[in-house]
């Protein structure tokens, strides 16, 4: 089945997965606000890949730097100087455009060594071929590149701020390598060994299209794996291998995953894959695993002026670090997890051989905003009393949703379309035999389970 974009967005907004931000102000580009089953899906996304990258590794600990850091730290890490995309402007609707992107949609593809000026060439090339995605003229503006930094005034409260700006950090990996030496001296960590970081990261992204695929602000998940220069590269295949390995452990449908490798690396890198995912508007980057030598840890030593360097305890040889790492977005994977899960399929209605057409999130448990509906078949007394008590019992171990309102074929409907796994309903039989039926999102199978063994039998079934 190919998954619509439209189908998800509005499966996200009817149901409170993902807001526009600022909706009431008539919304403001690129930021979205994850409402109540979003947060959870977010929060169950951060915590698989911190059990995955952090709890079951003896290498690799944690770390929360802050968003605001010296800001020559992004001139140390080439951002203030080419942390650029080329933009162009539509003549006819005044619409800013990527220029790569734009030159994808008619297969050329820029370099990202290239200069402004060799951009501008190929894009003049190419332009009358290539239609502005808002109004479809083809007659564009020159290329110019377009700083990515956000810029904030902190601290300076006299005089021009725009002139020596603190940034917002443009990602999270920075925060890693200038606490490298802290990490290093406190955990008596030996190489090769990991820092992992979960954080909010801010770009001035031009174009403003595909829903949380690209937003000005995001939160990222990156490790950055410090390794001697000879282990760099067996280092990086086990990472590539640890990566692949979580998205299929996530619950990821392996058709949907590819590996892209990078053919034009920056200088420093010694090589370069994304993993791809299929969304709905084709094969795009999910995460970056990269092996960048030592130039992190070489540009923070020039620009501080610290020594950032290892001795290895056996041989006592010094060295500076090199470094692989892996940098995925938490809103890219959402959108991945959501577009692998969103099924819709021929249903049984609660009426005797009648079908309807259902939604269902075929959400992993672990990802799932709720684990478990409590569904009394009745509005009233003692059915009502039992589901509360069950629903609070339960609630010490999961999120548990109680519902009572209208049939109970809606409320499984609406619980499906959440990927809530089990439903629990409780009915006229439950305070004879204190035995309740469990429904199964996916198979729709019932189950009779007694009260006692609810948890044990959930535990169970996960
Ligand atoms: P792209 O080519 O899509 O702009 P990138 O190569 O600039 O991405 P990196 O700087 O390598 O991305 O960032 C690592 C990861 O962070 C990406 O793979 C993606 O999951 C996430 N990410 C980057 N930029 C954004 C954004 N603007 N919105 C959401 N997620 C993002």
């Amino acid at each position: 089945m190919t998954k619509d974009m439209d189908q998800i967005i509005s499966l996200c907004k009817r149901r409170g997965f993902i807001f526009p931000s600022s909706e009431i102000y008539g919304g403001f580009a690129a930021v979205y606000d994850y409402g109540q089953l979003g947060v959870e899906l977010a929060n169950n996304i951060k915590r698989a890949w911190w059990k995955s990258m952090v709890q079951k590794r003896d290498d690799i600990v944690g770390l929360d730097s802050s968003i605001f850091m010296h800001p020559k730290i992004w001139e140390a890490s080439g951002h203030v100087g080419g942390f650029s995309d080329p933009l162009t402007e539509c003549k006819s609707c005044h619409t800013r455009s990527r220029v790569d992107h734009l030159l994808e949609e008619v297969d050329v593809f820029a370099d990202e060594k290239m200069s402004e000026e060799e951009i501008n060439e190929l894009f003049s090339a190419n332009m009358k071929k290539i239609h502005c995605p808002k109004c479809g003229n083809s007659d564009f503006s020159e290329v110019k590149s377009f700083n990515l930094l956000v810029k904030s005034n902190l601290g300076n409260f006299t005089g021009d701020w725009t002139k020596e700006p603190v940034y917002l950090r443009g990602e999270t990996c920075q925060g890693i390598y200038v606490n490298f030496e802290n990490v290093l001296d406190s955990s008596r960590k030996k190489l090769p060994f990991g820092i992992a970081q979960i954080g909010k990261a801010f770009r001035n992204e031009i174009t403003a299209r595909q829903f949380i695929f690209r937003t000005r602000e995001f939160e990222q998940m990156e490790m950055q794996y410090f390794t001697s220069p000879d282990k760099e590269m067996e280092e990086y295949e086990k990472l590539r291998q640890v990566r692949w390995q979580y998205y299929i452990d996530l619950g990821i449908k392996e058709e949907n995953l590819q590996w892209h490798k990078h053919e034009n690396l920056v200088f420093y890198a010694k090589e370069a894959y994304d993993i791809e995912y299929r969304f709905p508007f084709g094969f795009k980057e999910l995460e970056g695993v990269h092996a960048r030598g030592n130039y992190d840890l070489t540009q923070h030593s020039k620009f501080s002026g610290q020594e950032l360097t290892y001795t290895d305890p056996t041989t006592n040889e010094k060295f500076i670090p090199h470094i692989v790492e892996s940098s995925v977005g938490v809103g890219r994977t959402m959108l991945a997890v959501l577009t692998d899960a969103y099924h819709e399929e021929e249903a049984p209605t609660a009426e005797e051989g009648e079908t309807d057409k259902r939604v269902v999130l075929k959400l992993p448990f672990s990802l799932a905003p709720f684990k478990i509906a409590v569904l009394p078949l009745s509005k009233k007394e003692p059915l009502t009393d039992i589901s509360r008590k069950i629903a609070t019992t339960l609630r010490d171990d999961w999120m548990v949703q109680y519902d009572e309102t209208q049939s109970i074929g809606k409320r499984y409907r609406r619980q499906d379309e959440i990927g809530t796994p089990f439903c629990v309903t409780i009915d006229f039989d439950t305070p004879e035999d204190n035995k309740v039926t469990v429904r199964h999102r996916d198979s729709m199978k019932q189950e009779r389970v007694s009260i006692e063994d609810l948890g044990g039998y959930i535990r169970e079934q996960k």
